[in-house]
């Protein structure tokens, strides 16, 4: 990446009693990009957007904007504005007001803080609402205050922690397309953290997986789906059967005493442990193979999704067509499975 805008180097952040918020966290953030942090509960993306705001102080390395070192100045010496998960919009003002709290802070003039208002609310689909009580509008509205609010500085980087976590679902879908579409109108910076990975992998250009405040892998929402770098993404992101075999030679696996072609195996010692990643669409009944015993069939939208277990590997999922939902044996059967043609199972040491 060419110069980019966010440099994070070696950032660790120790909260004492050997509570590490960030082990090392090296991270590179391009101007215009949207980025999601994304992980389980306690990883560390809060305390990542945190040490970029300028809320907390790393114990060690660098934050950096634009190459300048930014780690010693205050949060509102910073380029940078939060939108928090519960809008932390004032209750007693309208939704100009609101929306004028920032620059009225800097001392900005009147007639400019009247125009920049206008865009932000424009922008936000609130022209209409400028001067209603917030507490008058509703969880999205008040979210699209939050976003004018922090817009209307025009920040480099705009962070957001949960922004959308507060909405209900079908709000929630709404609001991140118009988070997506604003973002790239804008052609702001946007770093958000989320724990939905559905939400990350459907707006983000570039997701970061966080776990024990390391960073297990930065990548585009597809090569994060299609090519986890390590186990823990593998489980993390999407439905994945992660099953115990042995490398079996060149470029094959056993499992469950059969041997499958598995091209990523290749160079692995044959009888090595490893993991095989095999997604619900990568595996398909047939009339021989893997012994496997249903337990339940649920509705999966365009699929039937079939849960069963796998003899001598434990519960595995996949998914059929629901053209072919005939084919699908009773719970408590017994059927077969094998890799569907064009499958990309993925090893894991
Ligand atoms: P969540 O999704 O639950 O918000 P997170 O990924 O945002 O989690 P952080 O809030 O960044 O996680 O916390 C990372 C780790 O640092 C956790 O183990 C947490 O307990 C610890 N931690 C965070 N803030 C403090 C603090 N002020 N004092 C002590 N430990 C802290």
């Amino acid at each position: 990446m060419s110069d980019p805008l966010l440099s994070l180097r070696g950032v660790t952040k120790d909260f004492g009693g050997g509570a590490f918020g960030l082990i090392d966290v090296d991270l590179d953030i391009a101007e215009g990009e949207f980025v999601s942090l994304l992980g389980p509960s306690g990883c560390g993306k809060t305390t990542t957007l945190r040490v970029v705001a300028g809320f907390e102080r790393p114990t060690s390395g660098r934050v950096l904007l634009n190459g300048a070192e930014i780690g010693h100045l205050p949060p509102n010496r910073r380029p940078v504005n939060t939108v928090f998960q519960d809008y932390a919009v004032f209750p007693h003002m309208n939704v100009a007001e609101n929306v004028a709290f920032g620059l009225s802070v800097r001392g900005t003039p009147r007639a400019e803080t009247a125009r920049r208002v206008a865009d932000a609310l424009e922008l936000v689909g609130l022209a209409d609402k400028a001067k209603r009580p917030v507490s008058a509008l509703s969880g999205g509205q008040r979210q699209r205050v939050a976003l004018a609010r922090a817009l209307v500085c025009a920040p480099k980087l705009l962070l957001l922690d949960e922004p959308l976590s507060a909405l209900d679902a079908s709000l929630r879908e709404q609001m991140q397309v118009e988070l997506k579409s604003l973002q790239a109108r804008l052609g702001t910076t946007f770093v958000m953290v989320t724990h939905d990975q559905t939400e990350a992998l459907s707006i983000s250009d570039r997701i970061v997986v966080m776990q024990g405040g390391r960073i297990e892998q930065i990548a585009a929402p597809a090569e994060l789906y299609d090519r986890p770098a390590t186990r823990f993404v593998a489980g993390f992101i999407g439905t994945m059967n992660l099953l115990p075999a042995q490398a079996a030679g060149v470029g094959a696996v056993r499992l469950c005493g059969q041997t499958l072609p598995v091209p990523e195996a290749r160079g692995l010692p044959p009888g090595a442990p490893v993991t095989l990643g095999l997604r619900p669409e990568d595996l398909e009944l047939a009339p021989a193979g893997l012994g496997f015993r249903v337990s339940t069939t649920v509705f999966h939208g365009r699929s039937l999704r079939v849960i069963g277990r796998l003899e001598g590997a434990g519960e595995v999922i996949l998914d059929v067509p629901r053209t072919r939902a005939e084919t699908i044996p009773a719970p408590g059967s017994l059927a077969a499975l094998a890799l569907r043609p064009g499958a990309t199972p993925l090893v894991f040491p």
